[in-house]
């Protein structure tokens, strides 16, 4: 096995929105700093993916961040879906429209997100960040201001000497799990989806318009929107024991609950699945501190939102900035930065809690059901 070292002044972990937007900030900040990111899975580019990513629906106000980090002519390009606003069965069974028409920002967009994450990537690169794919760290230590990190590939060993390293693995917080800061998790959610392939002679026939949908039912809620690539992704969020106890990630299940509904199910008519259904975890979650001597988590790794918010990747973008110029006063000697981005994403996380519960407050109509308990007895943290 051959090995090698490499030298950093940054080392993102995981090439996510929230990766991908970090390296992007800090570069447009201080072009002048070497940033590398290191990704456990292969180049999604040259990967011929069958499957799909989920988390597709963006809000009007991501337009902004989009913008400033200098990244908005390159997703106009792209030509995503435009999105108008969202309808909702939610404590009704009424169908109603939350239009974004008075948005100052404008319109939203449906994502195809594969083509979005492989966006984040080439614009990454293009500022000339090296993204080391297919490398897990099988080690790191802190030793005279420098972590050094051990990553191994497929047959190579790299030792990457960095000063400051940024946690964006995803709910895993795996760096941050490794300096001992607890995962606090708030709930079990999952989601169990499908992708829809829409031929183009049913694309305009399909019921409930182009936008989100959202339906409530007994053991959770449902989601459905239609995406640039001519697919239809549907997702039914639950808790994991629930999602186990009425089996619904078998295709027959799956089928079945979605045809108890009244508006989802009218949006696959004529359609066919083009995967079995799969489970994602969704669940709300927070580290304890999201920072540390020359080091910050960013993006779901620090904090997670339930997927009702379509907050997720609007967070990461946004989030990605302030820790660029935390991790930039870090590296001047200055660390009250550090400090502030802690106070920001618990500011953020708090405020998140808060809506969550009202949000689900709305829906009263099923009493008996675990899963609406459980929304019911949500917690806020108030000091
Ligand atoms: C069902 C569902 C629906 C959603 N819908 C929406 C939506 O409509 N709108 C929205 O904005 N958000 C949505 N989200 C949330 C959104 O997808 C996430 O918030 C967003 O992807 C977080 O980005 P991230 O970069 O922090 O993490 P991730 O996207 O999870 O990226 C983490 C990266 O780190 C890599 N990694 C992990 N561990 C390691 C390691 N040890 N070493 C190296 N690399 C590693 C992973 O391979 C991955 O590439 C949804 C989420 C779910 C589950």
């Amino acid at each position: 096995m051959s090995s090698k070292k490499l030298t950093y002044d940054v080392c993102i972990i995981g090439a996510g929105v929230a990766g991908c937007a970090t390296a992007i900030a800090l570069k447009n900040k201080a072009p002048h700093l070497s940033v590398a990111i290191i990704e456990r899975t292969c180049d999604i580019r040259y990967k011929n993916i069958s499957s799909q990513r989920i988390g597709e629906t963006i809000p009007p106000q991501t337009s902004q961040q989009l913008q400033q980090l200098g990244i908005w002519d390159s997703f106009m390009k792209c030509n995503f879906k435009q999105s108008f606003g969202t309808s909702a069965s939610w404590g009704s069974c009424q169908l109603y429209h939350n239009e974004y028409m008075y948005s100052p920002y404008g319109y939203g967009w449906h994502l195809d997100r594969l083509a979005f994450d492989e966006f984040m990537i080439n614009e990454t690169q293009k500022r000339g960040v090296s993204i080391h794919f297919e490398n897990s760290i099988t080690s790191s230590e802190n030793e005279d201001k420098f972590w050094y990190l051990k990553t191994i590939s497929n047959q190579e060993q790299t030792l990457i000497k960095s000063r400051f390293i940024i946690d964006a693995t995803g709910k895993k917080a795996a760096f941050s799990s490794l300096q001992k800061s607890i995962k606090i998790k708030e709930d079990q959610m999952v989601g169990i989806y499908c992708f829809y392939d829409i031929p183009d002679h049913t694309k305009d026939s399909l019921g409930l318009g182009t936008g989100t949908c959202v339906e409530t039912d007994v053991n959770g809620w449902w989601y459905s929107s239609i995406l640039p690539n001519k697919k239809l992704v549907i997702s039914y969020m639950t808790d994991a024991d629930i999602a186990k106890n009425i089996q619904i990630r078998k295709t027959y299940n799956f089928t079945k609950f979605l045809s108890d509904t009244t508006y989802t199910s009218s949006r696959t008519i004529n359609l066919k699945s083009s995967i079995e259904p799969k489970i994602i975890a969704a669940h709300t979650q927070y580290l304890n501190t999201v920072i540390g001597n020359g080091w910050l988590a960013v993006g779901d790794a620090a904090s997670s939102y339930d997927p009702i918010s379509s907050l997720g990747i609007f967070k990461s973008l946004i989030m990605s900035q302030f820790a660029a110029y935390a991790t930039f006063d870090f590296l001047k000697g200055d660390d009250t930065g550090l400090k502030k981005y802690q106070h920001i994403i618990m500011q953020d996380y708090k405020g998140y809690l808060k809506k969550r519960q009202e949000y689900y407050a709305q829906e009263k109509r099923y009493i008996n059901s675990l899963f609406w308990e459980r929304r019911h007895q949500l917690s806020t943290i108030t000091n």
